[in-house]
């Protein structure tokens, strides 16, 4: 095993399996008071490790750690004055602590876009166990943009491989296929 790679907290040390039934939990964000808190109702769906410059990650992590549910499942039950969304062109409408600065939640507005309904999640922000544990690494090769060395990407990848989460420079396999199927869909409603 090779512990030495640090991919994200929540998976260094082994990843924990779901919880059967799991009713969800409430996320806080790192605020000392005034905690910005959103409950997620039930398990949530795909989660993954995550390389993109975009997925808010904890202090240090290499790789950000996210999830999906339905947007239904989403509620903000405290301090959400604090929300702002920290990009609005961005197809992913992440809705950050203005003060501590962790994603409590990331909206897609767009009804045309694939994942339309599902938002993004970090569990690691709750303090409940049993979230379904991350499936897969996406866009393993972005974390170069933001100053990985080319040199480390072989142990980083192995170690994934170790922690069963396959590394994919994309989506997953069945994703990318969710999103293809959806332009199918669209290009074969246009004719
Ligand atoms: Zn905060
Ligand atoms: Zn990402």
């Amino acid at each position: 095993m090779n512990t030495a790679v640090k991919i994200h907290p929540a998976v260094d040390n082994g990843l924990k399996p779901a919880a059967a039934d799991f009713a969800g939990g409430t996320l806080s964000c790192a605020c000392s008071t005034n905690k910005v808190q959103v409950t997620i109702k039930g398990q949530i769906a795909h989660n993954h490790v995550c390389g993109c410059s975009k997925c808010w990650k904890p202090e240090g992590a290499l790789f950000a750690q996210i999830a999906v549910t339905s947007r239904d499942n989403v509620n903000v039950i405290a301090n959400g004055d604090k929300l702002r969304v920290v990009d609005t062109n961005a197809a992913i409408q992440r809705h950050a602590c203005k003060d501590c600065g962790v994603h409590m939640y990331g909206r897609i507005e767009n009804t045309g876009h694939p994942f339309h309904g599902l938002d993004f999640v970090h569990t690691e922000r709750s303090t409940e166990s049993g979230w379904a544990p991350p499936e897969f690494a996406a866009f393993v090769s972005s974390i170069l943009e933001t100053g990985t060395s080319p040199d480390s990407m072989g142990a980083i990848r192995a170690r994934l491989v170790e922690l069963g989460l396959p590394p994919y420079d994309c989506l997953s396999p069945p994703l990318m296929d969710a999103i293809a199927a959806h332009v199918g869909k669209a290009n074969a409603a246009r004719k």
